[in-house]
């Protein structure tokens, strides 16, 4: 999707103006104003269920528990996500669970196989997370993720608010560390994913997912890959390695 220029230029006016106003604020701050004050609109939350999701969903359902959860079905997640969606979204009394999901039919012509993510994982990427994404988000006009700036060198320099297609990413954990993550889960006895007591750290698909004790070496390990494709780039637009990248 392309969004147009004027459009594109009042997202990122909004995202500066909304980065002035969190300054400072903690993450809770952030996010009574987004999902009480509603000032960035329709609010979703998008998460992985991975092994940290736990904290972000934790402080969403704290402020309002029928806040739209969106999940990334790739049909390629271990069995013990999917339950462990089903399980947290009931200790924390989450309501309204959307499931985004590439369509058989779509996967039928980008991966037939089902292979794809050996031979191509960015377009395998592509096809499973990004455009069943951008088909569910473009619903909302801004969605909160977990993301943090010590996961990554690409997310270093994240703002709490970024451009992302036609919503707006606000990241309330931006500055969390990953003993403060952990720390808070152990605080407010939050159920863990069910892989992280045998040695996974950070969890995805099961393919691309194995157990290590360097935080994020188990994800698309011997690849340089860091990113599904999902997220932003500095200037405003879903990274989509393997395909059209300009939104
Ligand atoms: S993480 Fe792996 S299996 Fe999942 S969508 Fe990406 S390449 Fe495919």
């Amino acid at each position: 999707m392309t969004l147009g220029t004027n459009k594109t230029q009042e997202l990122r006016r909004k995202a500066a103006k909304l980065n002035e106003q969190f300054a400072g604020l903690n993450a809770r701050q952030i996010l009574s104003r987004v999902i009480n004050g509603g000032v960035a609109g329709r609010a979703a939350v998008l998460s992985s269920f991975g092994a940290e999701a736990a904290v972000l969903l934790k402080l969403v359902a704290e402020k309002n528990p029928a806040t739209p959860v969106v999940f990334l079905d790739t049909r390629k997640h271990f069995p013990e996500t999917l339950a462990y969606v089903e399980n947290l979204t009931d200790a924390l009394g989450l309501t309204t669970l959307v499931r985004a999901r590439p369509s058989y039919g779509q996967l039928a012509v980008s991966d037939p196989d089902g292979n794809r993510h050996a031979t191509d994982p960015d377009r395998c990427c592509y096809a499973r997370k990004t455009l069943p994404m951008i088909s569910t988000l473009r619903n909302f006009d801004c969605v909160l993720t977990g993301r943090k700036r010590h996961q990554t060198d690409d997310r270093a320099q994240m703002d709490v608010v970024e451009v992302q297609e036609s919503w707006l990413s606000i990241n309330p954990l931006a500055d969390w560390s990953l003993d403060e993550v952990r720390a808070y889960a152990r605080e407010m006895a939050l159920p863990a994913h069910p892989l992280v007591s045998q040695g996974f750290q950070s969890i995805g698909c099961q393919p691309c997912t194995q157990p290590s004790e360097d935080y994020r070496a188990g994800r698309w390990a011997g690849s340089d890959k860091t990113e599904c494709g999902i997220h932003i780039t500095k200037d405003g637009k879903v990274r989509r390695i393997g395909a059209n990248t300009n939104g």
